[in-house]
């Protein structure tokens, strides 16, 4: 199938980008990565963890590989140690390539973000630790809410009251009293240092 015009340049901009060793595995049919990625070039996205019953940041980034001298479009993920392992590919160029890069893209993020500044919002707990210099956990979400997700005022989401007995409450109340929290927090302070 031939390149359309965006894809044929497009590639020639990423192309021209690449290392020689790069071109040299495309040529000879070999493999090539870039291996100095930093954790501050990746997108973040927060989502529930079902298992920690909590939310966890992960960064992913998109990047190009050669496998076997076909070029690759490659997602990466950060992992807690700041390692970055592959977690997605798609032959260049392709749409499936186009497809996987929308799912790890800053608009397929955004959804996850409004979820999480609702549960902020709601909760007064921040477990990403998203909000720095000590400020108001609850301003910050209710202002992201506003500025960034285009939720009107009226429709901000009302916190649980102090004596709520819901079921996430109930939640937080006995993870707060866990030692394994104090635990799980001081390991998300520890990456972000
Ligand atoms: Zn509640």
């Amino acid at each position: 199938m031939p390149l359309t015009y965006s894809q044929a340049k497009a590639a020639i901009i990423d192309l021209r980008w690449l290392p020689d060793e790069a071109r040299a595995a495309l040529r000879d049919g070999g493999d090539w990565e870039k291996t100095d990625h930093t954790a501050d070039m990746g997108n973040p996205f927060v989502s529930w963890d079902s298992d920690k019953r909590t939310y966890v940041l992960t960064h992913y980034i998109a990047t190009l590989e050669v496998r076997g001298g076909d070029l690759y479009d490659v997602v990466l993920e950060c992992d807690a140690d700041g390692n970055w392992d592959s977690q997605d590919a798609a032959r260049y160029g392709t749409p499936e390539s186009a497809a996987m890069l929308a799912d790890y893209s800053y608009e397929a993020s955004r959804p996850g973000w409004k979820d999480y500044w609702v549960y902020v919002l709601t909760t007064g707990k921040d477990p990403i630790n998203e909000v720095m210099y000590r400020r108001d956990v609850r301003q910050v979400a209710r202002e992201s809410l506003v500025r960034d997700h285009g939720v009107a005022e009226a429709d901000l989401p009302a916190p649980h009251p102090d004596d709520c007995d819901c079921e996430l409450c109930a939640d937080l109340a006995r993870d707060e009293a866990a030692e394994w929290y104090d635990e799980l927090n001081r390991g998300y302070l520890q990456d972000r240092i």
